[in-house]
């Protein structure tokens, strides 16, 4: 198997004042390791807080990491210069409209994308690119002109993908791309970015907080508990057979479509808030919620071992 991205112990833990003398860290992302196979789809699901943005920006370096390893086709970048990796990782960020600069017109926002790694030589070539890529996401070329806060929010997710794929990527880190638009337009986005990947072979690492939007799209899929990575599977797999007792809550809140099953699934709400990064609980750090803790559960951490091919989790149940 192609790995493209590897992630070994990565760790990334925010300094945080507390009073005036006292410093304390918010361990946002607590060892975690994984990789991500060239032209896959990765699913990556937690509830807010539980560090996966913080996991996809580190990955990128856009966060330096605390300790661990970052590999890029198999080089180790974790020190790396990243410039010429810029161009191959790529992001879309959640809200569109705060990440695109109001005072560029959408042609400038995606130029500018391609100017940094000098891609084009004439102007002509540059132009014509530029309108090319904004066809490619369902934008036309009239666009170019306008500005962002023209647009609706699907349009300028529209453009925030197309600044993306401006530069050539090879990977993109989807950072919750459809939460904050519109239910009716979610899904042509996520279509769009299926189309993408066939077309372009992309590689992604989907960030969502639900596993209803990753379930289709994901042909692996990490649930994040407070830092932690605690199961990693095939999408099929882990659906049908979650080995985690958090990944079960999880997935006994997505609604399945036949009503007539619904009465054999109970929805398990957890008890409690999710506990706070700066003092996580000791042992399992999910033992607080957890509905079968047991006493070992709050004095050792469980390894995230492979209990089946290709299937792993944390837990000591297991
Ligand atoms: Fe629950 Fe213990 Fe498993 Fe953690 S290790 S998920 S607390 S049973």
């Amino acid at each position: 198997e192609n790995r493209l991205v590897e992630i070994k112990n990565l760790k990334k833990y925010f300094p945080v004042k507390l009073g005036l003398l006292k410093t304390k860290n918010v361990q946002a992302v607590e060892d975690v390791s994984f990789y991500i196979r060239e032209g896959e789809t990765l699913g990556l699901v937690g509830e807010s807080g539980c560090g996966k943005t913080t996991l996809g920006r580190t990955l990128l370096r856009l966060y330096e990491p605390t300790s661990g390893q970052i590999l890029y086709r198999g080089k180790d970048i974790t020190h790396a210069n990243m410039l010429p990796y810029r161009r191959k990782m790529q992001i879309i960020f959640q809200d569109p409209s705060a990440s695109l600069d109001p005072r560029m017109t959408v042609g400038e926002i995606v130029g500018e994308a391609m100017d940094i790694h000098n891609l084009y030589g004439s102007k002509k070539e540059r132009q014509d690119k530029i309108r090319t890529i904004l066809e490619q996401v369902g934008l036309n070329s009239e666009h170019a002109n306008r500005y962002p806060h023209e647009f609706s929010g699907g349009q300028q997710q529209r453009i925030g993908i197309a600044r993306a794929l401006a530069v050539q990527p090879e990977f993109i880190v989807c950072d919750e791309p459809i939460s904050a638009l519109d239910v009716s337009i979610q899904s042509q986005i996520v279509n769009m970015l299926e189309d993408m990947q066939q077309e372009l072979g992309l590689t992604y690492l989907f960030i969502a907080h639900d596993l209803s939007v990753v379930r289709h799209i994901s042909s692996r899929i990490g649930v994040m508990y407070l830092g932690n990575l605690v199961e990693l599977g095939e999408s099929y797999e882990l659906y049908k057979n979650p080995l985690h007792p958090y990944t079960r809550t999880l997935l006994s809140a997505v609604p399945i479509p036949d009503p007539r099953k619904s009465k054999e699934k109970k929805r398990i709400v957890l008890e409690g808030d999710i506990p706070s990064p700066i003092n996580p609980p000791s042992g399992c750090r999910f033992h607080t919620r957890c509905p079968y803790a047991m006493p070992k559960c709050a004095e050792e951490t469980p390894p995230f071992l492979e209990h089946q091919p290709g299937h792993w989790a944390a837990c000591h149940l297991l």
